[in-house]
């Protein structure tokens, strides 16, 4: 008998099936309860050892000759039921069902507990795909505006060919060439909603990756990271907006016209307005959770950098009329 047919599974067998049918076996055979099973148990113990373990597992396969058929390849479940029936432990398979292990001898099963939990289910059991997550980078344009992105998503699952097995009797998996696994691409277009906050979570329900034997698909997580530039960034839903002002702006005042993503706002400044003052424009800012931030814009005087001869001439005579030291208290300030 060959190490399959000792465990009563199948080259096709999955280390899950194996498993179960060693623990199966041991139930019944171990020497602790049934004293003439020792020379059975240790044959199942062989067999177990080599099949329990991938690579010892290949090496037997190559060695005896175990490659899977064409029929297997297309309905292995119906397969390996055939070549159960054959098996010669079919029937001890029957007779096993059902029947609860034995607890009594408590050194035993203290020991070999493992060996005694109820077998696995061979039944495949719904599993749910594994959810993905990627980062996004978009623009503060883009974030108020709302935007779409193609996101290629990848994932490994398990093979479909080996189911993770690595090895079909003995010959490395064609599909995924022994690693046991199989790497999914995707495209998938998304839509990124207006006002979308930095550092917020979207959900694409059901984009991840693929449920098996009946189990929901993952889902698609997308990070958004805000993108924000040298003179807009963001707190929050709020805008913060550096914006230049000339020379004679700064002192006359005014009213100015500052570009924003949602069309031009105008500022009131007053006279005299200083580098670094503030100015809040409410409700101009992002929608966060039904609120509408604010924009907050933090004006510099800035020289022009075309500036006209008689402008210059100009500033030399701004030059002789100023009386005022404006770093006469410079040191005094608290
Ligand atoms: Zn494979």
């Amino acid at each position: 008998m060959n190490y399959y047919e000792i465990l009563g599974v199948t080259p096709n067998s999955t280390q899950t099936e194996i498993k179960a049918a060693y623990r199966r076996l041991a139930r019944k055979y171990h020497p602790d309860v049934n004293p003439d099973g020792a020379k059975k148990f240790k044959e199942i113990s062989r067999a177990y050892d080599t099949l329990s373990d991938p690579k010892k597992r290949s090496q037997y396969d190559t060695l005896n000759g175990f490659f899977k058929t064409e029929k297997t390849h297309t309905s292995s479940e119906k397969a390996e039921e055939e070549y159960r029936q054959k098996a010669s432990l079919k029937s001890e398979k029957t007779k096993q069902s059902g029947k609860k292990p034995n607890h009594t001898d408590k050194k035993f099963s203290d020991i070999f507990g493992t060996i005694f939990d109820t077998p696995k289910q061979t039944k495949k059991e719904p599993v749910k795909g594994k959810d993905i997550t990627t980062d996004i980078t978009i623009t503060l344009a883009e974030s108020v505006k709302g935007t779409t992105r193609t996101v290629n998503v990848v994932h490994t699952e398990l093979c479909p060919r080996c189911n993770g097995r690595k090895f079909i009797n003995g010959a490395k998996c064609p599909v995924c060439s022994g690693s046991g696994e199989y790497s999914i691409h995707k495209r998938i277009n998304v839509k990124i909603p207006a006002n979308v906050k930095n550092g917020s979570k979207l959900r694409l329900k059901g984009e991840g990756g693929e449920g098996q034997f009946g189990g929901k698909n993952g889902d698609l997580f997308l990070n958004i990271t805000i993108k924000g530039n040298s003179n807009i960034s963001y707190d929050g839903a709020d805008i913060l907006y550096k914006v230049p002002i000339t020379p004679y702006e700064a002192v006359l005042g005014g009213e100015i016209t500052v570009p924003t993503f949602e069309g031009a706002v105008k500022l009131k400044l007053p006279p005299r307005t200083s580098s670094g003052q503030k100015f809040r424009l409410t409700g101009q800012g992002l929608k966060k959770n039904g609120k509408t931030g604010d924009m907050i814009i933090t004006v510099s005087v800035e020289i022009p950098k075309r500036l006209s001869d008689d402008e210059v001439k100009l500033y030399e005579k701004l030059k002789k009329l100023s009386a005022d030291n404006i770093r006469e208290n410079i040191l005094n300030d608290e």
